[in-house]
């Protein structure tokens, strides 16, 4: 059957405001780093994306190497794209990143201006694009004088490959040097995209800080910290995890007992809120207004079903923040 967007989209999705910039994006967007990859059933994967543009979801976030095999989740989305979204392609913001090891040899890793241009072309091809929303590079090089790296975001925007620049990974000192550079270039860096959840905070030390003071949104990945900050694994590791996939990143060691226990006390909390544990996750991320989004990964529909219903209770009380802070020290 031909897909019909829903026509109700835009009526239950906040869209927050990315630093000082044009460009509203979804409280919720979705990554597909895992599970849209070569490797993955496709329909579960079209399910996934257009359910997620159904509840308004207009942001969708790749790069060059998501799969298995790297590239595999860009060719999946340009098959989502070219079967159903072409006639919505102006309502998307679709994303791609360089920076981590693509092919090999010397010029298919890091930050140099041929690495991050000829894998612009090659993610362009792949999802059957003549432009990406945002191309951001994935991670700092510390080999690579950054005026490079950044000469090379500003080289794909004006040359129409991407409409807006973006970094990842960077630290507070790194992100400021580029976002100088790509300011002076004329192409203001429009969104840093950093991890942040409950259990890895390193944001609060100075990079949000630093984007506000630029005018930089933020949007962050992992809210979930791969999965493990929900009921997940409260009862052990289910067989169709993350963590129990040779292909998944999220490592079983990490599953220990004193994380657990720490989501279990968390899972009261969002018990009393009436949440789920991984609603309460995200809505803890967006408590900062200076996140402007948070990009989940999703395995089943219903994940991103959940997420998109924080919405509905999304803030805190004192005491719930400070119950939670006693459990995370
Ligand atoms: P999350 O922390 O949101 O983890 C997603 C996983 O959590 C899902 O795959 C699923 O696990 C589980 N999950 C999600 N919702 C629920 C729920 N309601 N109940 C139970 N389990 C749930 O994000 P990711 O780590 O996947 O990262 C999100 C995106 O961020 C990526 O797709 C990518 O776009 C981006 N990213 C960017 C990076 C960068 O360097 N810039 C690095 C990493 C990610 P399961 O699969 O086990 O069901």
């Amino acid at each position: 059957m031909p897909y019909t967007a829903n026509e109700n989209r835009y009526e239950n999705m906040t869209y927050n405001r990315c630093g000082q910039s044009g460009i509203q994006l979804p409280l919720v967007s979705l990554g597909l780093w895992h599970n849209f990859g070569g490797i993955d059933v496709f329909e579960n994967g079209r399910k996934m994306v257009l359910r997620a543009f159904d509840l308004g979801i207009t942001h969708f976030d790749l790069a060059n190497n998501y799969g298995p095999p790297p590239g595999s989740a860009e060719e999946t989305f340009g098959k989502i794209l070219k079967k159903d979204l072409k006639p919505y392609r102006d309502e998307l913001m679709i994303t791609s990143k360089a920076g981590y090891g693509m092919w090999p040899g010397p010029y298919g890793d890091f930050g140099s201006r041929k690495y991050l241009i000829s894998s612009c072309d090659q993610s362009l091809k792949r999802m059957g694009l003549d432009y990406v929303d945002i191309f951001y590079h994935h991670r700092p090089d510390p080999n690579t004088p950054i005026e490079e790296s950044m000469m090379a975001l500003d080289q794909i925007v004006r040359s129409g490959k991407a409409l807006y620049a973006g970094i990842s990974n960077y630290r507070p000192a790194e992100a400021k040097r580029a976002f100088e550079i790509l300011k002076d270039l004329g192409t203001p860096c429009l969104v840093h995209q950093p991890n942040y959840n409950m259990f890895d905070r390193w944001v609060e030390d100075g990079l949000l800080d630093t984007l506000e003071a630029y005018g930089v949104g933020s949007v962050v990945f992992s809210p979930l910290f791969q999965g493990l900050l929900t009921d997940k694994y409260l009862k052990g590791i289910p067989e169709d995890s993350r963590a129990s996939k040779p292909s998944g990143f999220l490592q079983t060691d990490q599953i220990n007992e004193e994380n657990i226990n720490k989501v279990k006390a968390l899972n009261d909390i969002a018990q009393k809120r009436g949440q789920k544990m991984a609603q309460m996750a995200l809505a803890w991320v967006l408590r900062d207004k200076r996140v402007t989004s948070v990009i989940i990964g999703a395995s089943k529909v219903s994940h991103i079903e959940d997420a998109v219903a924080i919405q509905d209770n999304l803030s805190f009380s004192p005491e719930e923040l400070e119950a939670i802070e006693k459990i995370l020290k």
